[in-house]
Formats: structure tokens, C-alpha cells, sequence
């Protein structure tokens, strides 16, 4: 789960690390008022969406007047904001984020993210901050410099003062640097973050450090245990049919294509999204009913892939191992009679009692095409989805 910059900077504060004064707002007006109440001479007014790439793409402004201000506000807010993250149609606008405007000397790149290889969180970090880090990485690698921190020990002070050396933080900052590099630490694994990002990390003319953007993404597993992250997730910023899914139970990623898929078990999901390209074709969507692919849940999945307007044909790809292969085939003709299916429907199953799923899919008056192996159900959904 994705927060706003304004919530991760609240975390950061509450963690000891420096971040420069700054109010969410939500309408032109408000963001008025927050840079009188900030007071000062530059203030930077910055789009609020779960993306990043904001400054690239005109969602992060800086204003010298009042007056600039309320015209950044008035052309940021509701726009539909197109980053490299968002994809060709971006996100709209709802909230602002109007803070100080700070006096940069240097820029830095600072990252968390948990290494599955090697059992531990890695910091990364580079003298290259600010919006071209992604061509850093491609371009640069070698001034990018990874740690890799000990769960036990924790990011140690030795480790800390490595890291700002490698990337050339002057001594006189070491203390301050410290405390970010400690605090993002200690708020990483406190609040069960999968991901954890300061970019930039300024460093001022009088040799401050300050976290000037912020994103965070937690391990929505672990978000059980966290109900004030919780509290801050914004479903705006959330796939409709996403949080749609999530409601019944279902794991559901809208994708580019044209072939929907609706599969039990993860892998098995994976499998049918690879040989539907292997046959010429695109999917849909991602789907996992789980384990126990009830007639209500099937109907659910269902009607969400068939809100896609893309969306074309649909293909069932069923292993009945927990679930019979017959209570399922009634369980599919029941959710397709009741959505009125309009797209070609293919089914795919395997499993006990087959032969019985297939003669309740056969006698069932529904154009369902059956399919006899993974191969063939691909190859007829693709055609079915041309056609
Ligand atoms: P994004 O990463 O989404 O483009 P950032 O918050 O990093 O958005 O802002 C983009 C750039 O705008 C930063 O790299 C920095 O140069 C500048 N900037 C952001 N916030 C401030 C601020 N408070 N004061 C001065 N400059 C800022
Ligand atoms: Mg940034």
C-alpha cells in the first residue's frame, strides 16, 4: 500500500528526520492560506498522487508570490497528471501539498528496499539525486552504492558514515545524516515498509540535510497489524476494480490486453497469462479466485472483467483439486446466466470429475466453447477473441 508524500514526510518527522514545513490542501483557497500560515518568500506547490515523476511532468511548481501560488494551485489541482509511473492516461489531481520552498545545494538519492536474495534490507544510495536517477541507474551504476543492512545489528553507525562518504556528504553533516539514514531505518521496519524512498535528499547552503520528497510502500500482508497506515490509504489513488476485488476476496490485476482470465491459484494465473501470449493473444487482467471458487465469487469475478471496455473474450482456466471440476462448472454456468455474458466464453478443466464438469458446461444451452488442455483453451480463446 501507497501513501501521499505529505503522509511519508508526517512518518519521517515522526522518525527525527528533517523535512521542510508543509500543509496537504484540497482546494485553491486552502492552498492559499497554507503559504500565509508558512510565511516565508518561495513556496513549492506539489501535485499529491501515488506516482512518481511528478516534477517531470508539471505537477511540482515553485512560487515566489501569493499570486503564483493560487495560479499553481488552480492549474495543478484537477489536472490529469501523466508521469513515466502513471501511464498514458495519468491520474487526476485531488490534493496538493504546499510546503517551503528550500534552498538546494546538492541533491542526493537515498532508497530502501527489501532483498529477497539476501535475506536483508539494502540501502541505496547516490550523489546523483533528483529526477534523473532512473537514467543513473541504467547509464551510471557505479554511482549507485548499495549496503546491505544486518537485521540483528540494525544499519550501524559505521555503516551510515560509509554510505555518506561513498557519496560525498561532507563530514559536517556525518551526525545529521546519520539520524536520516537511522530513522528511515527504524521506520522501515517498525511500519513493515516493502519500500522506502528520499528523493532528494538535499543538502543546504548552511550544511543542513533534508528529506524534500518522500514515498513509501508497505507490505499490505503486515497492514493488519498497522491501522494508522491504514487510516492514510486513499482509494482515489487505488484501480477501481482493484479495490472492487479486494472487497470479495480476490486477487485482481487490470492489465493491457484483451482476453480476460479468471484462474484458481497464482501460478496457475501466471501460466495462462503466458501461453495466452504465446498464442498471438494479450490478457486482461490477472485473476485468482483462490482455493475456492464459489458460484458468488466467480459471478463477482465476472462482472469485473466484464467492466473492462477492452475486453473481449474470456477465458476459465480451472484445476479442480479442493474443488470438484462439476460444482464448479455449475458454479460458472450459474455466473454466466446471471451476467448475461456477452463476450465468447472459454472453459479449461482439469481435475476431479472432469467428464461430469463437462457435460453440465455442454448441456447447459450456453455458447461456452470447452477446451481440452491449457494449448487448446489459449488457441480458442485467442481466436474467439479476434473474431
Ligand atoms: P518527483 O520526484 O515526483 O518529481 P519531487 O518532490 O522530488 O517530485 O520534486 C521534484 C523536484 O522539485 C525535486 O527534485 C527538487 O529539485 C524540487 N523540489 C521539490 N520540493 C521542493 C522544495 N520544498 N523546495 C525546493 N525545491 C523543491
Ligand atoms: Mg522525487
Amino acid at each position: 500500500m501507497k501513501i501521499h508524500e505529505y503522509q511519508a514526510k508526517e512518518l519521517l518527522r515522526q522518525y527525527g528526520v528533517p523535512t521542510p514545513r508543509g500543509v496537504a490542501c484540497f482546494s485553491v483557497d486552502e492552498a492559499l492560506t497554507a503559504a500565509q500560515q508558512l510565511g516565508g518568500s518561495v513556496w513549492v506547490v506539489k501535485a499529491q498522487i501515488h506516482a512518481g515523476g511528478r516534477g517531470k511532468g508539471g505537477g511540482v511548481k515553485v512560487a515566489k508570490s501569493l499570486d503564483e501560488v493560487r495560479a499553481h494551485a488552480q492549474a495543478i489541482l484537477g489536472m490529469q497528471l501523466v508521469t513515466h509511473q502513471t501511464g498514458p492516461q495519468g491520474q487526476t489531481v485531488r490534493r496538493l501539498l504546499v510546503e517551503e520552498g528550500a534552498a538546494i545545494a546538492r541533491e542526493f538519492y537515498l532508497g530502501m528496499v527489501v532483498d529477497r536474495s539476501r535475506q536483508r534490507v539494502a540501502l541505496i544510495a547516490s550523489s546523483e539525486g533528483g529526477m534523473e536517477i532512473e537514467e543513473v541507474a541504467a547509464h551510471s551504476p557505479e554511482k549507485i552504492k548499495t549496503e546491505w543492512i544486518d537485521p540483528v545489528a540494525g544499519l550501524t553507525d559505521v555503516q551510515a558514515d560509509a554510505t555518506a562518504r561513498a557519496i560525498g556528504l561532507p563530514e559536517a553533516a556525518q551526525a545529521d545524516v546519520r539520524a536520516v539514514l537511522q530513522g528511515l531505518y527504524r521506520a522501515f521496519v517498525e511500519k513493515d515498509a516493502m519500500l522506502a524512498e528520499i528523493n532528494p535528499l538535499i543538502l543546504t547552503a548552511d550544511h543542513r540535510v533534508v528529506a524534500l520528497d518522500c514515498k513509501f510502500n508497505f507490505d499490505s500482508n503486515a497492514l493488519y497489524r498497522h491501522p494508522e497506515l491504514v487510516a492514510l490509504r486513499d482509494l482515489d489513488e487505488e484501480d477501481p476494480a482493484e479495490v472492487e476485488a479486494s472487497k470479495f476476496d480476490l486477487s485482481y490485476i487490470q492489465l493491457d490486453g484483451d482476453i480476460g482470465c479468471l484462474v484458481n491459484g497464482a501460478g496457475l494465473a501466471m501460466a495462462t497469462m503466458d501461453i495466452i501470449k504465446l498464442y498471438g493473444g494479450s490478457p486482461a487482467n490477472f485473476l485468482d479466485v483462490g482455493g475456492g471458487a464459489t458460484t458468488e465469487k466467480v459471478t463477482e469475478a465476472f462482472k469485473l472483467m466484464l467492466r473492462n471496455p477492452k475486453l473481449q473474450a474470456i477465458l476459465v482456466n480451472i484445476f479442480g483439486g479442493i474443488m470438484k471440476c462439476d460444482v464448479i462448472a455449475q458454479g460458472v454456468v450459474a455466473a454466466a446466466r446471471e451476467v448475461q455474458l456477452t463476450v465468447p466464453l472459454v472453459v479449461r478443466l482439469e481435475g476431479t470429475n472432469v467428464e461430469l464438469g463437462k457435460q453440465i458446461l455442454a448441456e447447459s444451452g450456453l455458447p461456452i466453447i470447452s477446451a481440452n488442455n491449457m494449448a487448446d483453451a489459449a488457441e480458442k480463446v485467442v481466436a474467439a477473441a479476434r473474431g
